[in-house]
């Protein structure tokens, strides 16, 4: 395997007469040592099928490869993914995908989905982890929309910028609190694994980047009987998440519930009118779900 160093990469850029397109996030891990870190981050045996997103010139996939059962990798530009198939000549469970791997910032395009099912069809039995650097633009709905897909991850560890890592794991009160961070932890523990400062990437991004590991609970998310619902309900009252929490229901639901039947709800949860919703931990915000779904037409 070519050592993707920052010269090689460098000199291959220069040979193909391209460079990093910025709009496509491209910041290539030259720290071949955190290459290592995100690989056994990933704890990736025989007994896994990968979804890398961003194959970039393979590095990362290469390294997967070697452990994984099989691999399912995406990369958006033409260029990088000619590169990264020289690169992945000699290992016939990558698949390799050479499109946008979003619909829209909602859904992962159909072709990726039918790639996943497939390698989990050839491999039964594994564990689905998505294992990616990914491309900061795009890092948000893929961690938060591959937990809505049908084939669940166990786990996803990604390389993404240090303040969306903040938001991940934020606890009630905090700044970073919000829709994500209760999205995130009421179905998996969520952690940062290791701080990167730019300079571990070719060229440099502007800000600092985290490696997080999110482990999907299982027994958590059958707690959750509408998971869409729930996605869609946080959303939705943490768009002001430091105002009142009662007039972010009531807006939330505007067309389902009354003002009424949302005091009603705060009341049997003896949550009083002054509450914000910044400070409501995840289970509560679970409970609060719950009753408004039940009387939401
Ligand atoms: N995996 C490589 C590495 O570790 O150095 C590259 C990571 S780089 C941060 C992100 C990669 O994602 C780039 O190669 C970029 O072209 C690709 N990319 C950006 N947007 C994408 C999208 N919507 N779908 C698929 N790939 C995308």
């Amino acid at each position: 395997m070519n050592r993707q160093t920052k010269t090689f990469l460098m000199n291959r850029f220069r040979e193909m007469g391209i460079s990093p397109a910025t709009r496509h996030g491209q910041n290539f891990l030259i720290d071949l040592n955190l290459h290592r870190v995100i690989i056994d981050a990933a704890d990736l045996t025989e007994q896994d099928v990968v979804l890398e997103i961003g194959t970039g010139t393979g590095a990362l996939t290469t390294l997967m490869a070697e452990k994984a059962a099989g691999v399912v990798t995406v990369e958006i530009d033409g260029h990088l993914f000619e590169l990264a198939s020289e690169q992945l000549i000699d290992f016939p469970h990558v698949t390799m995908l050479h499109q946008d791997a979003l619909k829209n910032k909602n859904n992962f395009d159909s072709r990726v989905l039918e790639a996943i099912g497939e390698k989990l069809a050839e491999y039964p039995d594994r564990r689905l982890k998505l294992v990616a650097n990914l491309p900061y633009n795009i890092a948000t709905p893929v961690l938060s929309n591959l937990l809505l897909c049908e084939h669940v991850p166990h786990s996803m560890v990604a390389t993404i910028q240090k303040e969306l890592g903040d938001r991940i794991v934020a606890q009630p009160w905090s700044k970073d609190y919000g829709a994500l961070s209760v999205w995130m932890q009421a179905q998996a523990e969520a952690e940062i694994v290791r701080l990167m400062p730019p300079t571990v990437f070719w060229p440099m991004p502007k800000v600092e980047s985290a490696i997080v590991r999110i482990v999907v609970d299982p027994a958590k998310r059958s707690t959750i009987p509408d998971l869409r619902f729930f996605h869609q309900f946080v959303k939705a009252i943490f768009i002001h998440r430091r105002k009142f929490l009662r007039a972010n229901v009531v807006a939330a639901l505007k067309h389902h519930l009354s003002k009424a039947e949302v005091d009603e709800i705060l009341a049997e949860m003896q949550l009083s009118d002054e509450a914000r919703t910044e400070q409501l931990d995840v289970s509560t915000l679970m409970r609060l779900t719950e009753l408004v779904r039940s009387r939401a037409p």
